[in-house]
């Protein structure tokens, strides 16, 4: 008698546990993608030996290099990087969503609606700005933010936060963008309150700043790592995989700069995100982060200080380098990421993950 309960049991069993791992099997994980703007191994390195705590990227096991040169030259720009990620094409410097002969090139958020993903975007730059763009956009050139803004209230982009008020609501052809946004079911303010749960059922436009947003040691704080959390909360309600990209967008511009102490603060701000990532990772298992930079900003070194125990951040310039930046994985499929490929790897990569591929 006992040994037939026994049975009965185990067989309950295996027949739940292989309904879980057809489940999980099936179920294509959603996606958060992280880039830091201007981020190479010596910021990372900076970031790590003058933080004086244990690197967050001391987690991943699955690393990889891309190289990050566009089609026209050797050192990319912000566009140009933006648009490899998100449609897996080399353009020239500047081009959005555009081949190098300015054709519309899909982009990751037109494609991933196709296999049913919510999609969202945060950033410390304006929405409108390179990095951003790529992902929803398509214009020939980077500069024309109003363009871009409009084509962000078609875009079907779930969630959005980050700068950019002006390009909406300031518009050389007077158009209110805000009216556009609120007619196609989005929830827009102009302050974030992080603690609020937002309705699945809704989209989610937060215009914070006029242009790009304060430095972190300034007002804008916690921004970065707050707002991907209530965007991956959010995402999550909506019971359906997604992708989200959130950019760490003034490391590069510390390095523009040439300013130590803001390259460090702003690192150090979006190693916070990267946190919160992992532990989102680690809380929902079918999620896969992969964290990069799109280039390497100011040629930056970490050097001999005055003493034996001291470092110092140095700048062999103020404009972008075409050094091969790290890409970090983690989750399901990290495997996928490790090795020396190009920016727009990162693309197809992405997608065999969507497709549940093997390589
Ligand atoms: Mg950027
Ligand atoms: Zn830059």
């Amino acid at each position: 008698m006992k040994k037939l309960i026994f049975v009965n049991l185990s067989f309950v069993l295996v027949l739940s546990w292989a309904s879980a791992q057809q489940k999980s099997s099936t179920t294509a994980p959603s996606i958060i993608f992280l880039i830091g703007d201007g981020m190479g191994i010596s910021q990372i390195s900076a970031g790590h030996y003058l933080g004086g705590e244990n690197s967050v990227f001391s987690i991943f096991d699955k690393i990889g290099l891309i190289r990050t040169h566009s089609k026209t030259n050797k050192v990319t720009d912000s566009a140009a990087a933006s648009t490899a990620f998100a449609t897996g094409q080399k353009t020239y410097n500047r081009a959005i969503g555009v081949d190098i002969d300015s054709n519309k090139v899909a982009n990751l958020v037109e494609v991933l609606k196709t296999y049913s993903y919510s999609t969202g975007l945060v950033s410390i730059s304006s929405i409108t700005h390179g990095t951003p763009a790529g992902f929803y956009a398509h214009v020939k050139d980077r500069d024309a933010q109003e363009d871009i803004a409009q084509q962000l209230t078609k875009s079907g982009v779930d969630y959005f936060s980050g700068g950019g008020l002006k390009f909406f609501n300031q518009r050389a052809d007077k158009i209110d963008l805000i009216k556009d946004l609120k007619a196609n079911n989005y929830y827009v303010d102009t302050v974030q309150d992080y603690s609020l749960k937002l309705a699945k059922n809704k989209k989610y436009g937060f215009l914070l700043a006029e242009d790009g947003m304060s430095m972190v040691a300034e007002e804008r704080k916690d921004f970065l790592a707050n707002s991907l959390r209530q965007g991956l909360q959010y995402l999550t309600d909506k019971n359906a995989p997604f992708f989200v990209m959130a950019e760490g967008s003034y490391i590069d511009w510390a390095g523009h700069r040439k300013d130590p102490e803001m390259m460090l603060n702003e690192q150090w701000d979006f190693e916070k995100a990267v946190k919160v990532a992992i532990e989102y990772v680690d809380k929902h298992p079918n999620t896969l982060l992969i964290v990069t930079g799109d280039h390497e900003t100011g040629g930056v070194s970490v050097q001999k200080g005055k003493t034996i125990e001291e470092v110092i951040v140095t700048f062999s310039g103020d404009q972008h380098t075409a050094v091969m930046l790290p890409v970090f994985a983690y989750g399901p499929h990290a495997e996928k990421f490790t090795g020396m490929y190009e920016n727009t790897d990162i693309f197809h990569k992405i997608l065999s993950v969507v497709k549940g591929k093997k390589k």
